[in-house]
């Protein structure tokens, strides 16, 4: 059956606009201005994108079904208690989903390649919300309850989330207006390492946030309330699973030492999901295990679950990323089918840029 579809041809980096090359990676470029069906046939052929897209699609099902679980099943919306869980299965659906569409339908132009980016950053962000609120109300240490830092930290966790996700979007073009080049091609200021640099600040900064009391509860405190049980195990892993993807993401290993080599299977980004799913599968079953294990100390010293502390800033959080999204996405699409001018002064080189232009 397979061998009846026509699969569209992959391309080499120096076939395709600058915009699309990623580092080290050689070969398996789809086309650049590919259609949405050839975006969707290109899942079942292997292109340097593919499994991208399936390590983090399949995962969104997985994550899906653990939050139709506990909605419908657990009604876990009757239960005020269970509200923060169902806010973090709800950011560990949609951040998937959103990279996996991101990585299918980038490769449309390279305007639609920023838009869906966009989204990627903006659902990302979510999640670092997501998981501020199920550690302030199942994994905070004994000791740091209602302390004013716990009194803060969802407030600050969703300022964050507007921080992370203006700043990673301006790590693609610059900012809006201001800063973005004619043909959207060019990213950030020249230099490639700039964009990298304001990207992982961006996602780094509101994890790292979002960890300083399980740091404490795991690493740091000793003495009494310190909630130290059979959960660290899982937090454990979940913090060192996420420490490696930070580290794929920032020296884009193994790629780097072999350039070519990597390209259809086991590059950096590929690792990078991997092990980002797998740390945020951990991370659920610690949440889960702490939820359950210690809700009755929870439930008589901590502060209620309510709207205004686990679902409202996740509303919040939610509409500020599609404003700022909107912002950034905005002169992509009004902007110019092609920079006119500059086909006009040469014409030679407009016609070498004809993928870049639309
Ligand atoms: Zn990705």
């Amino acid at each position: 059956m397979l061998s009846l579809i026509k699969f569209p041809r992959v391309f080499s980096i120096n076939q395709v606009p600058k915009v699309y090359h990623e580092d080290s990676i050689i070969s398996g470029y789809r086309h650049p201005r590919s259609s949405a069906t050839d975006c969707i046939l290109s899942l079942f052929q292997m292109t340097n994108e593919t499994l991208n897209i399936w390590t983090h699609f399949l995962p969104t099902w997985y994550f899906l079904w653990k939050l139709v679980t506990v909605v419908l099943m657990q009604q876990g919306w009757q239960d005020s208690f269970t509200w923060p869980l169902m806010v973090f299965l709800l950011s560990c659906c949609i951040y998937p989903l959103a990279s996996s569409c991101a990585h299918t339908f980038s490769t449309m132009s390279p305007r639609a390649r920023h838009i869906c980016f966009f989204f990627d950053y903006g659902a990302l962000s979510f999640y670092s919300l997501g998981a501020a609120v199920v550690y302030s109300f199942y994994a905070f240490p004994d000791k740091w309850v209602n302390s004013s830092f716990h009194q803060w930290y969802i407030p600050i966790a969703t300022a964050n989330t507007v921080v992370c996700t203006v700043l990673a979007c301006y790590s693609r073009l610059g900012f809006p207006f201001l800063q973005y080049n004619g043909d959207f091609v060019k990213r950030l200021p020249g230099n490639p390492s700039f964009s990298k640099f304001f990207r992982i600040l961006a996602f780094g900064y509101p994890c790292l946030f979002d960890n300083i009391p399980l740091f404490y509860r795991v690493f740091l405190c000793t003495g009494d309330g310190c909630t130290d049980n059979d959960t660290n195990i899982l937090h454990y892993k979940h913090i060192g699973l996420a420490l490696l993807t930070g580290f794929l993401f920032a020296t884009r290993l193994p790629e780097r030492l072999a350039p070519g080599s990597f390209d259809y299977i086991g590059h950096s980004h590929q690792l990078f999901h991997v092990c980002g799913i797998l740390g945020t599968h951990f991370q659920m079953l610690a949440v889960e295990q702490d939820m359950v294990t210690r809700r009755p100390w929870l439930t008589a010293n901590a502060m209620p679950v309510s709207f205004a502390n686990s679902l409202g800033p996740a509303l919040l959080c939610v509409v500020v990323n599609l404003i700022i999204i909107c912002f950034f996405s905005l002169p992509l699409l009004s902007g110019p089918a092609c920079q006119k001018s500059k086909e006009g002064q040469n014409k030679k080189k407009a016609a070498t840029k004809v993928c870049s232009c639309y």
